[in-house]
């Protein structure tokens, strides 16, 4: 099984655990370890951002957990690497491809050049906002709801520019149609699900599906309890009637896993990156064919990073 999941927050996690937990044998979600069953695992990591750490200490917050990556990359040299390139993208690597994300545009500090040093460092999705505002605009649960603000629109595109996806998950509904409105290239949502089904804001309406769908970005299945049902008690099913209910709007070649591990509350019957197994067994049991199971678990993202954000 391949698998390429488009959010997780384990490296935050670890990285502020007291006594320093390393990524292969930790209890978190992802371990190297129990991942090493995969067979050819590409893995988004997100730095966290908390709303309330701004400005110079925002900075200071990043880099911490960029160093702590870094570190477990040149700890563990056989089973987890950083990707920076198409080339190494495509690679077979027998371990963990990791690529760098931010959740929160805070991590800018409200300056442009800081888009640059964060691809240098190897960021290529950054999440615009986390729940509340920032400099970059309004997340869903900020009280005005209002769409980007001109820095925001600015860092747009600069990382079009820079060719970096730029994440609508957690964005207000005015700051998803602002980026839709200014963005050169396909954008994602790296781990929400459809509105429709359970109605949490942090999922995506009908509309803003289509939308993604329409312009070849890309949608993450995030398995957090309360965005997969509205009781808040769902099992592996309920994300299967969310990849259903995606590709009845027409996803097939933009749908992909968000898996959200480290950052939530996961399905009651999932235990962590062992449990994708499982996932991957439950659409074989409903008689989806493999491509379209592979094309869920990989291949869209494979290739959507390939296209838009690797190519050189
Ligand atoms: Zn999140």
């Amino acid at each position: 099984m391949d698998l390429f999941d488009l959010h997780c927050d384990t490296a935050y996690e670890c990285a502020s655990q007291l006594g320093g937990v390393d990524l292969m044998k930790g209890a978190h979600h992802i371990s190297l370890s129990r991942g090493a069953y995969i067979h050819r695992w590409r893995q988004i990591f997100a730095v966290f951002m908390p709303d309330e750490v701004r400005g110079v200490p925002a900075i200071a917050h990043y880099e911490r957990v960029r160093d702590y990556i870094y570190r477990q990359a040149r700890m563990f040299p056989e089973d987890f690497r950083i990707v920076k390139t198409g080339r190494s993208l495509s690679e077979d690597f027998d371990g963990c491809s990791a690529i760098l994300s931010v959740e929160g545009g805070s991590v800018l500090a409200g300056r442009i050049e800081r888009v640059q040093s964060l691809y240098d460092d190897g960021v290529r999705l950054i999440t615009l906002t986390w729940n509340d505002s920032n400099e970059l605009g309004d997340g869903i649960r900020a009280k005005k709801g209002r769409g980007l603000t001109p820095f925001g629109r600015k860092v747009v595109k600069e990382m079009n520019r820079l060719r970096m996806a730029v994440d609508v998950s957690h964005l207000s509904d005015a700051g998803f149609y602002d980026v839709a409105e200014i963005s050169s290239a396909p954008f994602v949502a790296s781990h929400s699900n459809a509105r429709a089904l359970c109605c949490n804001l942090r999922n995506l309406t009908d509309e803003m599906i289509d939308t993604i769908a329409r312009r070849g970005g890309m949608i993450g299945l995030n398995f957090f309890r309360e965005f997969l049902r509205d009781d808040g008690e769902p099992h592996m099913t309920d994300i299967l009637l969310h990849a259903e209910y995606m590709l009845s709007r027409g996803c097939e070649d933009c749908l992909c896993l968000g898996s959200d591990f480290d950052g939530c509350d996961i399905a009651l019957d999932m235990t962590g990156v062992e449990s994708m197994a499982d996932l991957y067994e439950a659409f074989l049991r409903l008689n989806y064919n493999e491509e379209l199971v592979r094309k869920i678990f990989s291949d869209n993202a494979a290739r959507y990073f390939t296209k838009y954000i690797f190519e050189e």
